[in-house]
Protein backbone atom coordinates (compact mmCIF):
# COMPACT_ATOMS: atom_id res chain seq x y z
CA UNK A 1 0.00 0.00 0.00
CA UNK A 2 1.33 3.34 -0.94
CA UNK A 3 0.53 6.74 -0.39
CA UNK A 4 0.37 9.84 2.20
CA UNK A 5 1.05 9.59 6.01
CA UNK A 6 -1.31 8.22 8.59
CA UNK A 7 -1.56 10.01 11.41
CA UNK A 8 -3.69 8.67 14.09
CA UNK A 9 -5.50 9.91 17.22
CA UNK A 10 -6.46 8.08 20.12
CA UNK A 11 -7.80 8.49 23.06
CA UNK A 12 -10.20 7.44 26.27
CA UNK A 13 -13.84 8.85 24.81
CA UNK A 14 -14.78 12.61 26.23
CA UNK A 15 -10.56 13.57 26.25
CA UNK A 16 -11.04 15.90 23.55
CA UNK A 17 -9.52 14.75 20.42
CA UNK A 18 -12.63 15.27 18.04
CA UNK A 19 -11.91 19.16 18.46
CA UNK A 20 -8.16 18.56 18.40
CA UNK A 21 -8.66 16.45 14.69
CA UNK A 22 -11.31 19.13 13.64
CA UNK A 23 -8.68 22.02 14.54
CA UNK A 24 -5.77 20.17 12.26
CA UNK A 25 -8.20 19.26 9.35
CA UNK A 26 -9.08 23.03 9.38
CA UNK A 27 -4.99 23.78 9.00
CA UNK A 28 -4.66 23.29 5.06
CA UNK A 29 -0.79 23.33 5.02
CA UNK A 30 -1.02 19.99 6.70
CA UNK A 31 -3.10 18.48 3.82
CA UNK A 32 -5.27 15.99 5.77
CA UNK A 33 -8.30 14.23 5.55
CA UNK A 34 -10.31 12.44 7.88
CA UNK A 35 -10.61 9.04 7.49
CA UNK A 36 -14.63 7.90 8.09
CA UNK A 37 -15.37 5.08 9.74
CA UNK A 38 -17.69 2.20 9.63
CA UNK A 39 -19.74 2.04 12.51
CA UNK A 40 -23.08 -0.07 13.88
CA UNK A 41 -24.21 2.25 16.12
CA UNK A 42 -26.83 4.72 16.09
CA UNK A 43 -26.31 8.43 14.69
CA UNK A 44 -25.98 11.01 17.64
CA UNK A 45 -27.04 14.51 17.85
CA UNK A 46 -25.97 16.01 14.27
CA UNK A 47 -23.99 13.06 13.20
CA UNK A 48 -24.07 12.81 9.17
CA UNK A 49 -23.84 9.49 7.38
CA UNK A 50 -21.06 9.33 4.91
CA UNK A 51 -19.44 12.57 7.45
CA UNK A 52 -19.20 11.11 10.85
CA UNK A 53 -19.62 7.75 9.61
CA UNK A 54 -21.24 5.30 7.63
CA UNK A 55 -23.88 4.03 9.65
CA UNK A 56 -24.10 0.13 8.87
CA UNK A 57 -25.93 -2.69 10.39
CA UNK A 58 -24.21 -4.91 12.35
CA UNK A 59 -25.24 -7.81 9.96
CA UNK A 60 -23.31 -5.24 7.22
CA UNK A 61 -20.38 -4.98 9.42
CA UNK A 62 -19.75 -8.65 9.88
CA UNK A 63 -20.46 -9.26 6.29
CA UNK A 64 -17.30 -6.68 5.72
CA UNK A 65 -15.04 -8.47 8.66
CA UNK A 66 -15.72 -11.68 6.41
CA UNK A 67 -14.83 -10.35 3.38
CA UNK A 68 -11.64 -8.81 4.77
CA UNK A 69 -12.74 -5.06 4.01
CA UNK A 70 -11.13 -3.65 7.22
CA UNK A 71 -7.33 -1.95 7.57
CA UNK A 72 -8.63 -2.62 11.22
CA UNK A 73 -11.79 -3.52 13.18
CA UNK A 74 -12.98 -3.53 17.25
CA UNK A 75 -16.45 -4.62 19.03
CA UNK A 76 -15.37 -0.88 21.25
CA UNK A 77 -18.45 -1.42 23.26
CA UNK A 78 -20.42 -4.19 23.39
CA UNK A 79 -22.40 -4.36 19.97
CA UNK A 80 -21.60 -1.53 18.86
CA UNK A 81 -18.51 -2.36 16.26
CA UNK A 82 -15.99 0.73 14.57
CA UNK A 83 -13.62 -0.20 12.04
CA UNK A 84 -11.01 1.57 9.17
CA UNK A 85 -12.45 0.41 5.61
CA UNK A 86 -9.34 -0.24 3.22
CA UNK A 87 -11.12 1.50 0.76
CA UNK A 88 -11.84 4.76 3.22
CA UNK A 89 -8.17 4.99 3.64
CA UNK A 90 -7.37 4.06 -0.35
CA UNK A 91 -9.93 6.60 -1.26
CA UNK A 92 -8.08 9.53 0.52
CA UNK A 93 -4.54 8.51 -0.36
CA UNK A 94 -5.41 8.31 -4.47
CA UNK A 95 -6.46 12.42 -3.48
CA UNK A 96 -2.80 12.38 -2.34
CA UNK A 97 -4.07 13.42 1.30
CA UNK A 98 -2.31 12.51 4.64
CA UNK A 99 -4.99 10.43 6.52
CA UNK A 100 -6.15 11.29 10.07
CA UNK A 101 -7.86 9.04 12.30
CA UNK A 102 -9.88 9.48 15.37
CA UNK A 103 -10.17 5.70 16.64
CA UNK A 104 -9.72 4.11 19.58
CA UNK A 105 -6.56 2.74 21.62
CA UNK A 106 -6.67 -1.22 20.25
CA UNK A 107 -7.12 0.33 16.86
CA UNK A 108 -4.80 3.39 16.64
CA UNK A 109 -1.88 0.90 17.93
CA UNK A 110 -2.84 -1.82 15.09
CA UNK A 111 -2.31 0.69 12.37
CA UNK A 112 0.88 2.03 13.62
CA UNK A 113 2.15 -1.80 14.10
CA UNK A 114 1.01 -2.32 10.43
CA UNK A 115 2.91 1.17 9.04
CA UNK A 116 5.09 1.73 12.00
CA UNK A 117 7.11 4.46 9.41
CA UNK A 118 4.31 6.08 8.01
CA UNK A 119 1.96 6.75 10.97
CA UNK A 120 2.26 9.48 13.64
CA UNK A 121 0.38 7.55 16.67
CA UNK A 122 -1.06 10.13 19.40
CA UNK A 123 -2.55 9.40 22.57
CA UNK A 124 -4.69 12.56 24.36
CA UNK A 125 -4.81 12.18 27.76
CA UNK A 126 -7.74 13.80 29.65
CA UNK A 127 -6.33 15.35 32.80
CA UNK A 128 -8.19 13.23 35.18
CA UNK A 129 -11.22 10.16 34.92
CA UNK A 130 -12.70 12.57 37.09
CA UNK A 131 -12.90 15.28 34.70
CA UNK A 132 -14.22 13.10 32.08
CA UNK A 133 -16.96 11.87 33.85
CA UNK A 134 -17.62 15.77 33.71
CA UNK A 135 -17.22 16.43 30.45
CA UNK A 136 -18.85 13.60 29.51
CA UNK A 137 -22.09 14.53 31.20
CA UNK A 138 -22.15 17.91 29.86
CA UNK A 139 -22.21 17.00 26.06
CA UNK A 140 -25.69 15.36 26.87
CA UNK A 141 -25.74 13.02 24.53
CA UNK A 142 -25.55 9.35 25.92
CA UNK A 143 -27.61 7.55 28.85
CA UNK A 144 -26.26 7.18 32.34
CA UNK A 145 -25.46 3.65 31.59
CA UNK A 146 -23.42 4.41 28.28
CA UNK A 147 -21.76 7.36 29.95
CA UNK A 148 -20.35 4.69 32.89
CA UNK A 149 -19.56 1.76 30.23
CA UNK A 150 -17.21 4.99 28.86
CA UNK A 151 -15.87 5.22 31.89
CA UNK A 152 -14.81 1.66 32.82
CA UNK A 153 -13.22 1.91 29.35
CA UNK A 154 -11.01 4.98 30.19
CA UNK A 155 -9.39 3.73 32.83
CA UNK A 156 -8.01 0.38 30.60
CA UNK A 157 -7.33 2.73 27.70
CA UNK A 158 -5.38 5.47 29.87
CA UNK A 159 -2.80 2.09 30.58
CA UNK A 160 -1.79 2.02 26.32
CA UNK A 161 -0.77 5.55 26.33
CA UNK A 162 2.88 5.06 26.92
CA UNK A 163 3.11 2.66 23.42
CA UNK A 164 2.10 5.64 21.69
CA UNK A 165 4.87 8.04 20.05
CA UNK A 166 3.14 11.29 21.79
CA UNK A 167 1.50 12.09 24.60
CA UNK A 168 -0.39 15.06 25.01
CA UNK A 169 -2.08 16.00 27.93
CA UNK A 170 -5.44 18.38 27.36
CA UNK A 171 -5.60 20.07 30.52
CA UNK A 172 -5.51 23.14 28.40
CA UNK A 173 -7.31 23.34 24.87
CA UNK A 174 -5.08 25.97 23.49
CA UNK A 175 -2.03 24.16 24.44
CA UNK A 176 -3.39 21.01 23.36
CA UNK A 177 -4.50 22.34 19.88
CA UNK A 178 -0.84 24.18 19.59
CA UNK A 179 1.17 20.88 20.54
CA UNK A 180 -1.17 18.91 18.16
CA UNK A 181 -0.38 21.31 15.37
CA UNK A 182 3.37 21.37 15.54
CA UNK A 183 3.88 17.53 16.08
CA UNK A 184 1.96 16.97 12.99
CA UNK A 185 3.39 19.42 10.59
CA UNK A 186 6.61 17.98 11.69
CA UNK A 187 6.07 14.58 11.00
CA UNK A 188 4.23 15.49 7.51
CA UNK A 189 6.99 17.57 6.69
CA UNK A 190 9.57 14.75 7.53
CA UNK A 191 11.35 12.34 4.91
CA UNK A 192 8.28 10.48 3.35
CA UNK A 193 8.52 6.86 3.56
CA UNK A 194 5.57 5.55 0.80
CA UNK A 195 7.62 2.14 0.46
CA UNK A 196 6.09 0.61 3.56
CA UNK A 197 3.53 -2.40 2.51
P1 LIG B 1 -18.04 7.33 19.51
O1 LIG B 1 -19.17 6.37 19.70
O2 LIG B 1 -17.88 8.24 20.71
O3 LIG B 1 -18.12 8.09 18.23
O4 LIG B 1 -16.71 6.47 19.42
C1 LIG B 1 -16.38 5.55 20.40
C2 LIG B 1 -14.93 5.16 20.25
O5 LIG B 1 -14.73 4.42 19.05
C3 LIG B 1 -14.01 6.36 20.19
O6 LIG B 1 -12.86 6.09 20.98
C4 LIG B 1 -13.67 6.41 18.73
O7 LIG B 1 -12.44 7.07 18.52
C5 LIG B 1 -13.61 4.95 18.39
N1 LIG B 1 -13.63 4.68 16.95
C6 LIG B 1 -14.23 5.41 15.98
N2 LIG B 1 -14.00 4.89 14.78
C7 LIG B 1 -13.20 3.80 14.96
C8 LIG B 1 -12.60 2.85 14.07
O8 LIG B 1 -12.72 2.89 12.86
N3 LIG B 1 -11.86 1.88 14.65
C9 LIG B 1 -11.68 1.80 15.99
N4 LIG B 1 -10.91 0.82 16.43
N5 LIG B 1 -12.23 2.67 16.84
C10 LIG B 1 -12.99 3.66 16.34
Amino acid sequence: MKGGKLIVFSAPSGSGKTTIVRHLLAQEPLNLAFSVSATSRSPRGTEKNGEDYYFISIEEFKKHIKNNDFLEWEEVYRDNFYGTLHSEVNRLWEMGKNVIFDIDVVGGLRIKKKYPEKTLAVFVKPPSVDELKIRLKKRKTESEEKINMRIAKASIEMATAPQFDHIIVNDSLEKALKEAESLVSDFVEGTPNSEEE
